[in-house]
C-alpha cells in the first residue's frame, strides 16, 4: 500500500530483486495518487506498508505461460526475476495497435500459443476482461490458471471488506487466485465494488 501524505493511499505492486537494496513501483499516471507519485523528484518521500496477500506460487508447474497487460506486467516481471530467473524464456510482445511487437490483443496471442503447445499453468495479470478471456482459454484447455484481481484495496489487510469478491478478500486471499477459487466468483470478469462498496459493471468509473 503506497501511502501520499495528504493524497491518499492506494495498492501498488513493488519491483524487489532478492539481493537488491533498492526496491520500485511503476506508476501509470493517471489519478491524484499516481499523479502525485509521478511528480515526485529524487530525494522526497512516500510512504509504503507491506507486502501483504498471497503472490503467485509456482508448486509443481515447470512449463509456464506468462500473461501480462500493462501495470499488470509489474509482479509479473518482479516474480519472473526472482523466481525463475534459471529457466529459459520466450518472449512475445503484442499491442493492440501494432506499435510494439505483433499487432494483436493478448487472448488472441495466447490462443494461438496454446494451439502451439501444452503448459503446465497459465499466470496473468492485468486488465481484467483480458484476464476472463485467458481464463477461459485455460479452462477450454483444461489448464491450470493463477489470476491477480485488481479491487478497491483499504486496509489491505483483510479488515474492511472493501475488496470482497465471492467469498473472499482479494487484499487478504489474494490478490492471486486459483481457478478453484475463481470458480466461486460469478462476479470476475462482469462486475466490482466502487469505491462505496456498490457493485457495478467492471468497466464503469470510480
Ligand atoms: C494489487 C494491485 C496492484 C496494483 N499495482 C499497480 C502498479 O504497479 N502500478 C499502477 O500504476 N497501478 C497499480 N494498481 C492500480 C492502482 O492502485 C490504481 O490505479 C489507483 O486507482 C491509482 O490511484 P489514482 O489516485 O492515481 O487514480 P484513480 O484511479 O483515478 O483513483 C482515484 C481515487 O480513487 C481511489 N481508488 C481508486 N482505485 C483504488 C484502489 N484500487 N484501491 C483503493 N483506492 C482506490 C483512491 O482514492 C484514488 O486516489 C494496482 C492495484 C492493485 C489492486
Amino acid at each position: 500500500m503506497v501511502w501520499v501524505p495528504g493524497v491518499d493511499e492506494v495498492p501498488m505492486s513493488v519491483l524487489a530483486f532478492h539481493g537488491r537494496s533498492e526496491a520500485g513501483v511503476v506508476i501509470k499516471k493517471g489519478g491524484p495518487v499516481s499523479t502525485a507519485l509521478w511528480e515526485k523528484k529524487a530525494g522526497d518521500k512516500f510512504w509504503v506498508r507491506g507486502p501483504y496477500g498471497h503472490p503467485f506460487s509456482v508448486g509443481h508447474h515447470h512449463k509456464l505461460l506468462v500473461v501480462g497487460g500493462g501495470t499488470g506486467l509489474v509482479p509479473l516481471i518482479s516474480w519472473l526475476l526472482n523466481e525463475s530467473k534459471d529457466h529459459h524464456f520466450k518472449l512475445v510482445f503484442a499491442t493492440d495497435d501494432g506499435t510494439y511487437g505483433e499487432k494483436n490483443q493478448v487472448p488472441k496471442v495466447v490462443d494461438h500459443v496454446l494451439k502451439e503447445g501444452t503448459f503446465d499453468a497459465i499466470y496473468t495479470c492485468g486488465p481484467e476482461p483480458m484476464m476472463k478471456l485467458v481464463y477461459d482459454l485455460a479452462m477450454q484447455k483444461r489448464c491450470h490458471i493463477q489470476v491477480s484481481l485488481e479491487r478497491v484495496f483499504k486496509c489491505g489487510i483483510g479488515i474492511c471488506a472493501a475488496c470482497v469478491i465471492g467469498p473472499y478478500l482479494v487484499c487478504h486471499d489474494g490478490p492471486v487466485f486459483s481457478e478453484r477459487e475463481l470458480s466461486g466468483m460469478p462476479e470476475f470478469g462482469k462486475t466490482r465494488r466502487d469505491l462505496s462498496g456498490k457493485r457495478v459493471p467492471l468497466g464503469a468509473g470510480h
